[in-house]
């Protein structure tokens, strides 16, 4: 009886694998899994793993997850210190409530891709810093005249 693709229900091309590495990416890090078994779609390239290897893969790709978001609390602490700025004052200016710092950096919360890309953006242009601090005080005025 031929094996039916999950993905594209083709039912001639399933051919079976046995102890084959994968590696997995994710965030520019990478992990290998080696001796993963299952089927694969010669029509679509499908993957299907036995059990055992399914759940391997998927705990490997936990991992590389947490390693990930470790580095990059990691990450938002050096620029931070780098910048001078305390946690309190970090939050400020990208919002996320006043302990969002120590929540990024204790990896207990994912900061939004726009905080990691503005301080890596200031972790090369430090000198930009005192931009933002000037157009913050400027809009606050402007806030205050307004009314
Ligand atoms: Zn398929």
């Amino acid at each position: 009886m031929a094996r039916k693709c999950i993905n594209c229900e083709s039912r001639k091309e399933m051919t079976r694998f046995d102890h084959e590495t994968f590696t997995i990416e994710h965030g520019g890090s990478q992990i290998e899994v080696a001796g993963l078994s299952g089927w694969r779609c010669g029509a679509c390239g499908e993957v299907e793993f036995d059990a055992d290897s399914a759940r391997r893969y998927a705990e490997a790709g936990d991992q590389l997850v947490l390693r990930e978001r470790e580095q990059q609390s990691k990450e938002i602490r050096r620029i931070r210190r780098k910048l001078g700025l305390s946690q309190v004052a970090a939050a400020r200016l990208t919002g996320g409530g006043h302990n969002a710092f120590s929540r990024y950096e204790r990896g207990e919360a994912m900061p939004m891709p726009a905080v990691v890309n503005l301080f890596r953006l200031l972790d090369k242009r430090p000198e930009l810093l005192k931009e933002l601090f000037r157009s913050n005080r400027k809009s606050k005025k402007a806030k205050v005249g307004s009314f």
